[in-house]
């Protein structure tokens, strides 16, 4: 499951079933290793104000878009 999640300066996307606590680093879509700082979580108190990172939704909609591509494939 995707889902965006801001860190080091940037919103990033990741495939994880649960968002990253702070402190916690993970692998972003376009491949960035970043840690979620307190402030990147709106539950804390933190805002999503910086960019949306540009790679990540572009992995994003290549991975949703090979998915659905997939799934409505006739394989029988
Ligand atoms: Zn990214």
């Amino acid at each position: 499951m995707f889902r965006w999640q801001q860190a080091e300066g940037k919103r990033h996307a990741l495939d994880e079933p649960f968002a990253p606590r702070p402190g916690e680093t993970f692998t972003a879509l376009c491949g960035a290793e970043v840690t979620v700082a307190r402030s990147d979580v709106p539950q804390l108190g933190g805002h999503w104000f910086d960019p949306t990172c540009t790679d990540c939704a572009d992995e994003w909609l290549r991975r949703e878009g090979r998915a659905r591509s997939s799934d409505g494939r006739c394989l029988a």
